[in-house]
């Protein structure tokens, strides 16, 4: 079973929430916890351990200009506008091209060929025997996200974990789109804040377009969740569990702690979330 956990805003503690899941399924079975949050991965924080690190690479276009007799096609094919052709050399805009390869082909001199670059690292950890870890990093400036999420959830896969539980970035862009996409069943984290019901709006349409059952937790609860409550009712969506708003269990997490491990008695809360997802996901 692949879970996601989104928001549709970050600091809604939807980290938090994907690392007390993996920490409270790993203790009776095999888990494997993906941070597809790849620009800002943080899931290693709540379990320091050795790790190993794979580079992930993209083909780039490499253009010899001895060949190139700048006719242009190269630039008229690339809709991504990574190549300029001028009269007398050729621009390449790296951070703009999507390693689609189309110049490659459509080039009559045979002037490019590919060659990899480095965008990122996907990092594995066993913090615990059943509980591995897989951490996508982007390279800094890096605007190449998603072959980053797609190796990541690859190699989780390649594990044969029972449970894959994968911790997307915040927010509804192409990166969340990557990570959501092929899960059975999607947890959204939110807040009963302003912000945090707009963005949880367009979380929760993100999940319904890609036809991901979704259900929510509210977190940092303070007891006045009626305009959350109600947009869920009217949408349909089940309130799986609420955390309230607690000064020990804000001290918990800011020492880098899990609420299910310094309070084992959250436990068969965080398991009880999990049945919660199965049946959402329609899974006995
Ligand atoms: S298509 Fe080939 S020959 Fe034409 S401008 Fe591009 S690189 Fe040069
Ligand atoms: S590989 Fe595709 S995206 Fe990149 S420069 Fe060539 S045509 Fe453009």
């Amino acid at each position: 079973m692949k879970l996601a956990v989104a928001s549709g805003k970050g600091g809604t503690g939807k980290s938090m929430v994907a690392a007390n899941l993996a920490y409270t399924l790993s203790r009776t079975e095999p888990i494997s916890l993906v941070d597809c949050d790849v620009e800002e991965p943080d899931l290693h924080l709540f379990f320091p351990a050795p790790v190993t690190k794979r580079n992930v690479t993209v083909p780039v276009p490499v253009i010899d200009e001895s060949v190139c007799d700048r006719c242009g096609k190269c630039g008229e094919f690339c809709r991504y506008g990574a190549i300029t052709v001028l009269p007398n050399r050729v621009l390449f805009f790296a951070e703009l091209c999507h390693s689609c390869g189309g110049c490659m082909l459509v080039c009559p001199k045979k002037a490019i060929h590919e060659e990899q670059k480095q965008i990122g690292t996907v990092s594995f950890s066993l913090p615990f025997p059943d509980l591995s870890l897989f951490t996508g990093t982007l390279d800094t400036g890096s605007p190449h996200a998603v072959p980053v999420i797609r190796e990541a959830k690859k190699q989780a896969a390649a594990a044969g974990d029972p449970v894959m539980i994968i911790d997307t970035a915040p927010g509804t862009s192409c990166p969340v789109v990557e990570a959501l996409e092929g899960c059975d069943a999607c947890i959204l984290v939110t807040e009963s804040t302003p912000f945090g019901l707009h963005d949880l709006q367009l979380a929760a349409d993100v999940a319904a377009r890609l036809g991901i059952p979704a259900g929510i937790v509210i977190n940092r609860s303070d007891g006045n969740d009626e305009e959350t409550l109600r947009f869920c009712t009217d949408h349909d969506l089940d309130v799986m569990m609420t955390i309230p708003f607690s000064r020990e269990i804000a001290a918990i997490q800011s020492r880098g702690d899990l609420l299910s491990r310094a309070r084992p008695e959250w436990q068969k809360d965080f398991m009880a979330l999990f049945l919660k997802c199965r049946a959402l996901a329609g899974v006995d």
